[in-house]
């Protein structure tokens, strides 16, 4: 059977709670059965209202949200089929791990051999089989998640909603959850929607990530199209890291642009831009600007290292750029053999598909 790409989906979708402010504007967006789409944005972006939409714990204030061609509108949260882990959404704390388990079953009136089933089988899939008897505060912090995702997943709903999820757990613990729910989703393909503000997070786990500002979603793409290919400055600007040069379009030719800045002229991809005399942003990743370039390219500048900062992978050099102080280079350490100094003179060079011009910040 074929999956339906359609399996959410937020139709013309408006939030507002205060009856005059929208937090959640014209949402649009459909999102496949089996896929993991992360919401990504900063606080107070809209993200959290979307999923207590889905949920069922908020109304839309204008749209429609459907459930497998379904509106889902007049049907309670606990009927939805829709598994939910929630940074503050914590384990009973008085009833052991099996119980807590068990819980969401013995609410969907699951008999008892079925229930020793599937809480077996949902320990298994975060490897926490034996700890059946444990209660909540005798299990560290990324066990208590582990049980969390197991009890979000033991009904075998057709959705499961992360919001933050492992926002608490520290900076390992969280990564290495990052890696076992989606291995969880891989092995099992339900469909994950999932919040977080934290960019690498939303790169490593998704198939697609909405960036949310403001209410409103920015983008939806890939993580590969959304760090190579921002669409707006926002965008460019929120994932990853990124040299801006502001500037004025002085002439367009097919997907070409050239911008005039006070100092210089460069060359960019013409992205949001269309004609001459246009203010625009270029974005440059720190990755795709080279030092002491052996070719030719077609940007191609002098400027002074101000600071260079060893990472172990990479080293990080912060140059003054055509009279931008904070211009930052990534060069990778294994081929690189330049001495960099601070206040060294350095040639700096990129070419124009590495560019986009978008539009002004
Ligand atoms: P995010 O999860 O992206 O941080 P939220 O969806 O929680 O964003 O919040 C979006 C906006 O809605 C914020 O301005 C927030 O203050 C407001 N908001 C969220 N929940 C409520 C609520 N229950 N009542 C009133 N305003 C709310
Ligand atoms: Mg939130």
């Amino acid at each position: 059977m074929s999956k339906n790409p359609e399996f959410v989906k937020f139709d013309k979708v408006d939030k507002s709670y205060d009856g005059k402010v929208l937090v959640v504007k014209d949402l649009q967006l459909d999102i496949a059965e089996g896929e993991f789409i992360t919401m990504l944005g900063p606080s107070g972006s809209g993200k959290t209202t979307c999923l207590m939409m889905l949920a069922g714990f908020e109304t839309p204030t204008n749209g429609e949200i459907l459930l497998d061609g379904n509106i889902i509108s007049n049907i309670p949260p606990h009927k939805r089929g829709i598994g939910m882990v929630f940074q503050n959404y914590a384990l009973f704390p008085h009833m052991t791990v099996y119980e807590n388990l068990a819980f969401p079953l013995r609410v969907r009136k699951v008999d008892k051999v079925e229930i020793d089933k599937k809480v077996d089988k949902a320990l298994s899939m975060v490897s926490l089989n034996g700890f059946e008897t444990r209660m909540p505060a005798q299990l560290s912090g990324g066990q208590q998640q582990r049980v969390a995702v197991a009890r979000a997943l033991v009904f075998d709903p057709s959705v499961v909603l992360m919001d933050e999820p492992l926002g608490a757990l520290d900076k390992n613990l969280r990564e290495s959850m990052q890696y076992e729910i989606k291995h969880i989703h891989e092995s099992i393909g339900v469909t994950v929607v999932y919040v977080t503000h934290d960019q690498s997070e939303a790169l490593t786990m998704s198939n697609r990530i909405a960036v949310f500002n403001d209410g409103k979603v920015q983008q939806l793409s890939s993580p590969a199209d959304l760090y190579e290919k921002p669409v707006n400055s926002f965008v460019a600007e929120f994932i990853g890291e990124n040299n801006t040069f502001n500037g004025e379009v002085s002439e367009v030719s097919g997907n070409k642009c050239k911008v005039k800045l006070s100092n210089a002229e460069i060359v960019s991809n013409a992205i949001s831009v269309k004609s001459k005399g246009e203010k625009t942003t270029v974005s440059l990743r720190p990755e795709r600007a080279l030092i002491e370039p052996t070719e030719k390219m077609e940007n191609m500048f002098s400027g002074k290292i101000e600071e260079v900062i060893y990472h172990g992978d990479h080293t990080r050099v912060r140059v003054n750029l055509l009279g931008n102080p904070e211009f930052i280079l990534k060069v990778p350490n294994s081929t690189s053999n330049l001495e960099l100094k601070v206040s060294q003179e350095i040639k700096v060079g990129w070419n124009s598909h590495d560019a986009r011009a978008l539009d002004p910040k």
